[in-house]
């Protein structure tokens, strides 16, 4: 398994693998960029088929995060963590303070919180041994209403820049994944008189969302093809590739998840077949913009930054229209230009 010359690697400062016997922890964390400050992003825990599957998920979400930040105008670097482990894992406590013992070995260069497989619980349990947590309990919490909040704003964007509308009401909106973002997603969408049309692989999230918001409940593989007007990717990466981008039918992909393209080139497929997309990690940085007020946590102030995101997006989708570009590569020159300068 290479690591300098892996395709992912792109300059990151540092990689740190964690393993402890006793609690069977096997981690491993990226440090992606710290111009802007110390590297913070989220944990992940996921049932990884090998360890190189489990390092590219890291370096690609870390990178990600290092361009979330910048944009979202945040004082933070990027970084991330992924702890190779079934999610649904019972036996946390050993494993989380195993996990917080590894990033205190970090001396603060990586604050991580929260993501898919993880609870707020979980770090508090890790914060016990390390400062170095973030999205705490009693402080900035859990951060997926705010996500969602800037997600349902982006949705907005895309739709007043596309057709010149302010409204959601009567569009329908396919949303892949309705767990802690997605929920909270469907509630603002359907609040707004969206038609939903939902899949998870967890039962008793469809038949919350069913019941509470009449969404239409489709199969996993029948997402893509839906008849709808938007897309919103909220489960796990990589789902805009070469087998779904023939299947879609809506015109915008806006949604919370992660690493959304499977490679960029899928960024230009979209443009040539007209479909707006709202680069990933510009439209879901409503978490973290949430705990990067974490230190005198102001709920108010929090919200008012996380809907600056319909106006950073709206710039990008007028700037990719004026020099003919993807929307994904203006985002990560803007990002770039802010990290550049930070030196
Ligand atoms: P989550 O684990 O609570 O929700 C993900 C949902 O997707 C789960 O309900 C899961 O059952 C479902 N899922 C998994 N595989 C699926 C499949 N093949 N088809 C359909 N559904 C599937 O995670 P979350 O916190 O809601 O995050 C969702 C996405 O948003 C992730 O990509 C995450 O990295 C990203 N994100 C989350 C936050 C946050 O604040 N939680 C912030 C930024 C980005």
């Amino acid at each position: 398994m290479a690591v300098f010359n892996h395709i992912s690697f792109d300059e990151h400062e540092q990689v740190v693998f964690c393993q402890d016997k006793e609690s069977g922890l096997r981690a491993i964390v990226a440090v992606h960029n710290t111009n802007l400050g110390p590297a913070v992003g989220g944990c992940r825990m996921w049932n990884y088929e090998s360890d190189d599957e489990a390092l590219n998920d890291v370096l690609r979400l870390s990178r990600g995060m290092t361009y979330k930040n910048a944009l979202a105008g945040l004082e933070m670097g990027g970084g991330k963590s992924v702890i190779i482990a079934d999610p649904k894992t019972q036996d946390r406590e050993a494993l989380f303070r195993a996990f917080g013992r590894c990033i205190d070995g970090l001396g603060g260069k990586y604050y991580s919180a929260e993501d898919v497989g993880v609870s707020t619980a979980d770090i508090m349990i890790a914060h016990e041994e390390t400062p170095y947590m973030a999205g705490l309990e009693g402080k900035s919490g859990d951060p997926s209403p705010f996500t969602a909040l800037g997600t349902y704003l982006g949705i907005k964007a895309a739709v007043k820049h596309q057709r010149g509308i302010d409204s959601l009401k009567g569009l329908k909106i396919s949303v892949q994944g309705v767990g802690h973002v997605g929920y909270y997603l469907c509630r603002h969408l359907h609040q707004e008189g969206a038609e939903l049309i939902v899949t998870d692989i967890n039962q008793s999230s469809l038949d919350r969302v069913a019941t509470e918001f009449g969404a239409t409940v489709v199969a996993p593989q029948d997402i893509y093809h839906q008849d709808v007007d938007i897309y919103a990717p909220c489960a796990l990466g990589a789902t805009i590739n070469d087998t779904t981008i023939p299947l879609l039918k809506a015109t915008i992909v806006a949604g919370c998840a992660n690493n959304q393209l499977a490679e960029a080139r899928h960024g230009e497929k979209l443009k040539e077949l007209g479909v707006l997309y709202a680069p990933d990690y510009v439209i879901n940085a409503g978490g973290i913009i949430n705990v990067s007020f974490e230190k005198d946590y102001d709920a108010t102030l929090a919200t008012q930054k996380v809907e600056e995101i319909y106006n950073t997006l709206t710039r990008i989708f007028v700037q990719a229209d004026k020099q003919d570009r993807t929307t994904s590569s203006v985002a990560d020159d803007l990002a770039r230009a802010i990290i550049e300068a930070a030196k």
